[in-house]
């Protein structure tokens, strides 16, 4: 592992966005927080401050709800021509792709990652998820049904159904990938008619509200996004109570999934829910070792490790184990760890103090009772919130380092015999969001895939994401599915029209 000591300089643009104190973005307009709040935010790579922005607070949030409950009712959005709302979540694309070089500076400077990373995955995966859910509003269909009502035997009749935007969606995103975060949930709302109050994770809100910004650019009516950055316990939690709130949409962890389903109890809003994971990576002997070693890394590596499907978990066939294990973490030292915006970095800092503490204790705890690093297992004592990518073995199926989410560049690998033993271990977690299976063996891998509980398989790759592949957790890592036809069912109703003809 070497560490990048490059300088940088900030786009113009960026420094621009960065100087003044951010506003959130309520029916159109930049306005402060009700109560003059602002709240500070970070450069990973330093630990310095880059940024003060409204903190929302309940008073807020009543205003985004209200202006978001405006635009529904008066029908700017809800009703425009289906072709137009298409064209407007087109031109949002063609904005994000314009703006794509300042948005991954901004990305990388207020996350962490690397700036090639925020530029060619999280930029271009934001734009391609706009364009994929631009193109639903034209195909929202309903059917017609044929109906007998057995009981009425003289009675005829014509019936059908439509489909109609929920309404008014809170929409609650972690600080992982927070621009395409926010493009997976205004995406798909926005396609169907939805008016939004997306509310950024508290680490990182810069790049969604400089999103707010094209959507202005791009001439959405007044109160159809509006975005209100601050704090959880705050913002959050009040657009997830909200009694006017019709949808409240949530990615972040599971113990605050559970927080967000209460909170909807109120008024039985809907909810969906993209949750934590702890998913497995099964190598089978016949694997094609170049092709699984490096995918195994990256499972687990890629992101720093704060991917919700991460390859945490690596069960690699006995025969294998150590060429495997001796390969990732081979990968693992060959990283170029450094500032994000040191062209070449590999691997960032984590995104805050508080989860570069959370990861390097969860390494200690597990270095303490008896687990082994074979690479990596400490915090680099330098300014930004960096730890070293790790890889952990001899571990036990009940240890912490197993069984929960880390959430950062650290994983645990493990021997296995047969392939039931494997898919035991595998599916012996809360989680069930992704799986992947690395062999060259057709029937193994159709043995194995339907018996992964996880919302997605992989096979010889991990967390491959398409906007037209629709994802989401089994168990505790999720309801629902984003992504795909099944976005645009999260957010509608399904009408049924029984006329007597
Ligand atoms: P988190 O702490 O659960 O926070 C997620 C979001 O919820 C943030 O915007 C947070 O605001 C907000 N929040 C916190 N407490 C709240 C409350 N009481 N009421 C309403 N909102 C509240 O998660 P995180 O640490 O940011 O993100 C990491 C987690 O997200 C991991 O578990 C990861 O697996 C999961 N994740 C899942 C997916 C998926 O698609 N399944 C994708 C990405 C990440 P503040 O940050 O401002 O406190
Ligand atoms: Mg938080």
């Amino acid at each position: 592992m070497s560490v990048a000591t490059q300088q940088f300089t900030l786009r113009q643009a960026n420094q621009a966005f960065l100087a003044q104190p951010r506003k959130m973005l309520i029916d159109g307009k930049w306005v402060a927080a009700a109560s003059g709040k602002t709240f500070a935010v970070f450069d990973p790579g330093t630990g310095r401050e880059i940024a003060q922005v409204a903190a929302a607070d309940k008073a807020d949030i009543d205003l985004a709800v209200a202006a978001a409950r405006r635009a529904f009712t008066n029908k700017a959005w809800a009703g425009m021509k289906a072709c137009d709302r298409e064209r407007l979540l087109n031109r949002l694309a063609d904005l994000v792709e314009a703006n794509a070089d300042e948005l991954a500076e901004l990305e990388s400077l207020d996350n962490g990652k690397s700036v090639n990373l925020a530029r060619y995955v999280d930029v271009v995966a934001a734009v391609d998820c706009l364009r994929y859910m631009a193109g639903w509003p034209t195909k929202i269909e309903g059917s017609t049904i044929p109906v007998s009502v057995p009981y009425m035997p003289d009675a005829k009749f014509f019936a059908y159904t439509m489909r109609e935007p929920v309404g008014v969606v809170g929409q609650i995103i972690p600080w992982n990938f927070p621009l395409l975060m926010a493009a997976w949930k205004l995406a798909p709302a926005l396609a169907t008619g939805c008016t939004v109050v997306l509310k950024p994770a508290e680490q990182t809100p810069l790049s969604a509200l400089r999103l707010g910004e094209l959507v202005l650019e791009a001439g959405y009516p007044a109160g159809v996004v509006n975005i209100c950055p601050g704090f959880g316990e705050t913002a959050g939690a009040a657009l997830a109570a909200h009694p006017d709130v019709d949808k409240v949409a949530f990615t972040g962890s599971t113990e605050v999934g559970k927080l967000i389903v209460q909170a909807a109890l109120g008024n039985l809003k809907k909810v969906s829910l993209e949750l934590g994971g702890k998913s497995p990576a099964i190598v089978l002997p016949d694997a094609d070792m170049d092709i699984a070693i490096p995918g195994a890394a990256m499972a687990i590596f890629f992101n720093q490790g704060q991917v919700c499907c991460a390859g945490s978990r690596l069960y690699v066939h006995k025969s294998i184990f150590d060429k495997v294990v001796d390969g990732v973490a081979g990968v693992a030292k060959g990283f170029t760890v450094g500032h994000g915006l040191s062209p070449s970095t590999q691997m960032g800092p984590l995104v805050s103090e508080e989860q570069a503490l959370r990861v390097a204790s969860y390494i200690e705890d597990g270095l303490k009772s008896g687990v082994e690093a074979v690479t990596g297992g400490r915090r680099l004592d330098q300014p930004g919130y960096f730890v070293e990518p790790t890889v952990l073995v001899k571990v036990k199926p009940e240890m912490k380092v197993v069984k929960e989410e880390i959430f950062g560049p650290v994983v645990v690998a493990m021997p296995f015999d047969d392939l039931d033993e494997v898919v035991t271990q595998a599916n012996n977690t809360i989680y069930g969001l992704g799986a992947s299976i690395w062999t060259r063996d057709l029937g193994k891998m159709h043995r194995l895939a339907p018996a992964l509980k996880a919302g997605t398989v992989w096979v010889n790759c991990h967390s491959v994401i398409d906007a037209a592949l629709p994802f989401g957790g089994f168990k505790q890592s999720g309801w629902g599915r984003e992504l795909g036809r099944e976005a645009i069912d999260l957010y509608m109703e399904r009408k049924s029209v029984c006329a007597m003809v």
